[in-house]
């Protein structure tokens, strides 16, 4: 393989650390052109220093001086805000890896897929927010959408082995997160420590608490619906307490192909870094004698209402999911700041969906302006939502 230049806009995070690893691991095949944080101005000066980066953004403004004041000495441009995160997706590397949380992430992850970039998304939000806009700029460009997300990757594997027209069913596994068992009193009462406490895998905060709400695999129904082309009718979710199997596909002639791996971002993140080809992964290898039993459930629709909801907005369509996805940012925010119960997340979510619906708001937005017009709105609707919640409680 050719060196491959690569720009990492949310290198900082949980996604971006692990992409960091496999590149350090495979010296001589990767130039890293750009990469990005949002704050912190150290640690991004850090690891642009150490990949031999060309350019460094911090997307907050207000951290561009310490940014500056890190970088010297070095030959790495230094930038600041919404226009040097957008010029960091439009500089000529031929991959970018999208691994900002939230619809922050759209307009950066869009201007990659403009140019036709490779683009290793991993921001789910950016297609929940903006999917059909997103997926229609890629296809325009002939910018090529390699998933990250373990799932979706597994199916984008496991759809190599038929045709699109002889799929019967997309199954995305569910690790059920940490309330998998627990009713809902004491879901009640859950706190941020225990809902950041995830069984199988280490992420970003916000990932994280959409886990134990199971609205991660809302969003993740949705992320499928565009990246696979298939309608709701044709997405399935199934609990799977171990996350070994990460995504099947069945065929109408019965074979359900599926992708195994151990819970490592490692695996699916190398699979994107080196696509077409593949590259030695440091990940644990699976042992299933050892693991010996793995097991499956239905998700529990009354314990987890997120699924349902998601559902509802993707059957909705038009605004709908922009709509689910910004009043989750503001309730997930609200639940990491004690503003909100964990309960009250997808209550918070729910309220604010039949509250853009009785405003008659759902209407489809045409490009991303209206996109993120509707996910401001949906934003202010959710603090509306989160004031009358906090007046009720006092
Ligand atoms: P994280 O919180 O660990 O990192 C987020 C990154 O985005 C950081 O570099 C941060 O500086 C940057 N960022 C945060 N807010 C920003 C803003 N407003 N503007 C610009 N940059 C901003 O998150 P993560 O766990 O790495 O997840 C990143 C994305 O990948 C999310 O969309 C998540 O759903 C998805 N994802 C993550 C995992 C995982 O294992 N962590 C798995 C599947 C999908
Ligand atoms: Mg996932």
């Amino acid at each position: 393989m050719d060196v491959r230049s690569v720009t990492l806009l949310g290198a900082t995070g949980s996604i971006g650390t692990s992409t960091i690893d496999l590149i350090k691991r495979n010296p001589g095949r990767y130039r890293v052109e750009a990469v990005s944080a949002h704050t912190n101005a150290a640690a991004l000066a850090k690891l642009a220093r150490e990949l031999n980066a060309r350019f460094a953004v911090v997307s907050d403004p207000a951290a561009f001086k310490d940014l500056k004041a890190a970088l010297a000495g070095s030959n790495i441009e230094a930038g600041a805000g919404d226009s040097a995160l957008i010029e960091a997706a439009e500089r000529p590397a031929e991959w970018v890896l999208a691994a900002i949380v939230g619809s922050a992430g759209l307009k950066s992850a869009l201007a990659a897929a403009n140019r036709g970039a490779t683009v290793a998304l991993a921001n789910k939000e950016c297609l929940v927010c903006a999917g059909d806009l997103f997926m229609h700029a890629a296809a325009k460009a002939g910018a090529r959408v390699l998933p990250v997300d373990s799932e979706h990757n597994a199916i984008y594997q496991a759809l190599k082995a038929g045709r699109a027209e002889d799929v019967h069913r997309i199954v995305l596994t569910a690790s059920g997160g940490p309330f998998r068992t627990w009713t809902i009193e004491k879901m009640r009462a859950a706190t941020r420590e225990q809902a950041l406490k995830h069984p199988n895998w280490s992420m970003g905060a916000k990932i994280t608490i959409d886990s134990a709400t199971m609205m991660n695999k809302g969003l993740e129904l949705i992320e499928a619906h565009h990246l696979f082309g298939v309608g709701p009718d044709k997405l399935d979710v199934l609990v799977h307490p171990q996350s070994i199997v990460h995504g099947l596909v069945e065929y109408v002639d019965g074979s359900v192909v599926a992708q195994l791996g151990s819970h490592d971002m490692r695996i699916p993140i190398a699979y994107c870094l080196a696509w077409p080809e593949r590259i030695a992964g440091p990940a644990a290898r699976l042992d299933l004698a050892q693991l010996a039993t793995l097991s499956f459930e239905k998700p529990d629709p009354v314990r987890f209402p997120a699924l349902a909801i998601a559902r509802r907005a993707l059957e909705i369509g038009g605004a709908a999911p922009t709509i689910l996805n910004a009043a989750n940012e503001v309730a997930v925010d609200a639940f990491l700041h004690d503003r909100l119960s964990f309960t009250g997340i997808v209550d918070l979510v729910s309220a604010t969906l039949d509250a853009a619906e009785r405003r008659g708001a759902v209407k489809e937005p045409q490009n991303v302006e209206e996109a993120i017009g509707v996910d401001l709105m949906a934003r202010s609707l959710a603090q509306d939502g989160l004031r009358e919640i906090a007046a009720k409680a006092s």
